[in-house]
This record gives structure tokens, C-alpha cells and sequence, in this order.
């Protein structure tokens, strides 16, 4: 594949990745900044200028990071652009998770071993995950996004969307070029995340450390500070060092799909004797932890038993695809083989038009999703799995193109 081409690819992915969690934080936030009217850019920015030099921020740097930015209209499209299909984990996954890339990931692995395994001794973060990390976020270094950090910050801080979440990023920023960790001219993704490990400012400013001890936080050519910040990070999240993040789990026949999900944690013993076990058939581990069971393509796909890790995965990045993902390509970087049950071929994108009409036909059944708004949000997950409950099917909360099916039946 050509390098243009794959990186378009890999933006693709990034940006569907950016997508759900623009999402996600839209039902959370948006709504309470859109009346709002933004004042000029100049005025605000002037205003904004006044405010990071009240913090203490370097003058002559911060003067040079905000000269000459306006907005940039590109990365408001980037930021209203809405999906046409729901992603599927199958398509996720065949974007995530390459022969190639994983390849790629264990001669870095060897390459990189003795400065993985001191990071590892000090923050008790195996160095399969950071690999995975890395690969899933730039490839391995081959992109750190192409808009100015600055610029592109501005926009959005600008913007009412989510003007304050951005507000606070760009400050970090100019905190970050302040203290000469990097410099006003650095790129990054349409959002602001930086480096070998995309870092959104925050983040870099309160976990980035500077392993090496050379007095800069290099996210961007040092490998020594790269993979301590993320460990740091990562640690810092809650990282259990003696656990893995989860593994593919077999279900029993007749297995009660209200148990899957996030919120019900069960140890590992309860879910043995439930039937659960290991995907090649052997029993759990007999260890003394708590898992919870994810079903990412419904009852008809794989199926996994998740830990803490699995948790602190999701805080570094909020989607279930993304956090199997990481350990996937961990485990598979470290020697492991496929999923034992792929996803099904039945696992096929939604458009946004049929998950309109699942949800309105859900609600006129009396199931209510809050809406018809075309994203499957937490009141469509339980619509569909009361709605699943009441007629017998599997009640895993999926939505699908069989159940579009089932419904258009139902209400004739
Ligand atoms: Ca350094």
C-alpha cells in the first residue's frame, strides 16, 4: 500500500476514533454552551492572550504561539462531521489490527527492549501495551497529524461547541511552549493531540515525563520520554501491573446477556460456575479478581472477560473497540494468536437513516430511546434490550440490522 494511502487510511480510523468520543462528550456538554454567541475571534483572542499571561505564562512564547492564528475552517467540519454508518467492531478491527502492524510491533518490541523493560520496572506497565499504544495511535510514529496545535486549538476554544473543554487545552498548550518542552510551530491532529503517543495537552502538561533527564519532554523524537510519559500515564490511571487487560472468553448456551456490560462485575470464580470459560474451552484462571464480560458485535461474535486494565485503557481513550483493540494487538505482538470466534459476518455498519427507524419504531412500541436522533446512545442500548427481553431474543443491547428486521415485523 502507498504511504499516502495508508495515511489516509489512518486518519480515517483516527478520526472515526475522534467521532465517538466527540460524541460521546456532545450529549455531556454541547447543549450548555450552544446558546451562547461567540464574540469576534480577535477580541476573544486578545482576551485569551491576557488571561495566559495572567497565569504566568512566558510572554515572548506566548505572543509567538498566538500570532497570526485564526480559525480554521476545516476543523470545524472535522468537528460536525457526522458519521454515515455505525462503526462495527469487525470493520474496527480489520483498520486496527494488521499482519503488517503486528510484525511492525515485534520488531519494535526487540529494537526497543532495554529502555521497554526499564520503563517497565518503574511503572509496572508491560511493554506489549506500549507498542500496542503506539500502534494504534501513529503507527508507530508514522503520524503525528498535520494542523498547527495552536491554530487548531484556537478554533475549537473558540467555537461554543465545546469551548471550554478546548479553552483548557489550548492554555495547557502554551503552558507545555512555555516551559520549552515544545515548540509554538508544533502540529498535531485536527484536535490537538500531539506526538508518538497523541497526547491532548492535559494530559502531556500533568503526566509527560522527561525519562531520560535531559531537562525536555520530548514527545516527538525522544523514545525515552515517549514511552515513560505513556507508562507514567498510564500508571498513574490506575495500571495494574500483575494483571493483563482481558482475554476472549466462550459463553455458555443459554448464558443470561443482561450479565454483559461494564457495570456488572463478577470474580472469576462466580463466572466459572456460571459456565464461563476460557475461549479454547479450559476453565478461568483461578485467581482472585473481577471481570466483566464485553460483547462488542452482540450475542452472535466474540465474547471477553475484561480486568481493571481493561478500565484504564478506556480512560486513556473511551471506546470499547479501541480498548479490546489495545489488547489485542498486545497479545498478538507478544505471540498470541487470532480471535478464536471472529466477528460475524452478520456484524454489518448501520446506516443512520435504519438506526432512525430502529429507534422509532422502538419508541412507538413503547420502548424509548429519547429520541430519534440516529446516534445509538445509553437510552437506545437499554430501549433494545428491554424490547429484546420482552420478546425472548438475546437481550445484548445490540443494535443490528437483524433487529431492524424483527422490529419492522413487529409494528407491520
Ligand atoms: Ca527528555
Amino acid at each position: 500500500m502507498s504511504k499516502t494511502k495508508y495515511t489516509r487510511i489512518f486518519l480515517k480510523i483516527a478520526t472515526m476514533t475522534a467521532i465517538i468520543f466527540a460524541t460521546a462528550v456532545t450529549h455531556n456538554t454541547a447543549y450548555a454552551q450552544s446558546d451562547e454567541t461567540a464574540p469576534p475571534f480577535d477580541t476573544w483572542l486578545s482576551e485569551l492572550r491576557a488571561e495566559a499571561l495572567s497565569k504566568g505564562f512566558d510572554t515572548d512564547v506566548v505572543t509567538r504561539a498566538l500570532a497570526g492564528v485564526t480559525p480554521i475552517e476545516r476543523i470545524i467540519e472535522l468537528d460536525r462531521r457526522q458519521p454515515e454508518f455505525t462503526l462495527t467492531f469487525r470493520k474496527y478491527l480489520d483498520g486496527a489490527i494488521s499482519d503488517k502492524r503486528v510484525k511492525r510491533g515485534r520488531e519494535l518490541l526487540a529494537e526497543h527492549k532495554k529502555l521497554l523493560d526499564q520503563v517497565a520496572a518503574k511503572y509496572g506497565v508491560h511493554p506489549r501495551f506500549l507498542i500496542a499504544f503506539w500502534g494504534l495511535e501513529t503507527n508507530f510514529g508514522d503520524y503525528f497529524g498535520a494542523f498547527p496545535v495552536a491554530g487548531a486549538l484556537a478554533t475549537l476554544a473558540h467555537d461554543r461547541r465545546r469551548a471550554k473543554f478546548f479553552r483548557a487545552q489550548l492554555l495547557a498548550a502554551l503552558d507545555i511552549m512555555s516551559r520549552g518542552d515544545m515548540p509554538i510551530d508544533v502540529k498535531g491532529s485536527w484536535a490537538g493531540a500531539m506526538g508518538n503517543f497523541q497526547f491532548i495537552p492535559t494530559t502531556y502538561r500533568d503526566f509527560a515525563i522527561d525519562f531520560d533527564g535531559d531537562g525536555k519532554r520530548d514527545l516527538w523524537n525522544n523514545m525515552s520520554d515517549g514511552f515513560g510519559s505513556a507508562a507514567n500515564y498510564l500508571s498513574r490511571s490506575g495500571w495494574d501491573k500483575n494483571g493483563t487487560w482481558g482475554r476472549e472468553i466462550r459463553l455458555p448456551d443459554g448464558f443470561d446477556f443482561a450479565l454483559a456490560g461494564l457495570d456488572t462485575k463478577r470474580t472469576l470464580a462466580e463466572w466459572q460456575s456460571l459456565g464461563v470459560r476460557r475461549a479454547d474451552g479450559r476453565d478461568l484462571p483461578r485467581v482472585d479478581v473481577k471481570g466483566s464480560i464485553v460483547i462488542p458485535s452482540g450475542h452472535k461474535g466474540p465474547a471477553f472477560m475484561v480486568y481493571t486494565n481493561f478500565q484504564t485503557i478506556l480512560k486513556w481513550n473511551r471506546s470499547i473497540f479501541y480498548a479490546i483493540a489495545i489488547g489485542h494487538l498486545a497479545d498478538r505482538i507478544a505471540g498470541q494468536g487470532r480471535f478464536l470466534t471472529p466477528p460475524p459476518a452478520s456484524d454489518v455498519p448501520m446506516s443512520r437513516a435504519d438506526v432512525k427507524e430502529m429507534q422509532t419504531r422502538l419508541t412507538s412500541l413503547g420502548f424509548d430511546t429519547g429520541g430519534a436522533d440516529g446516534v445509538i446512545g445509553r437510552m437506545t442500548r437499554n430501549a433494545i434490550r428491554t424490547y429484546q427481553t420482552s420478546v425472548g431474543l438475546p437481550p445484548d443491547a445490540y443494535p443490528s440490522m437483524d433487529l431492524l428486521k424483527k422490529l419492522r415485523e413487529a409494528s407491520g
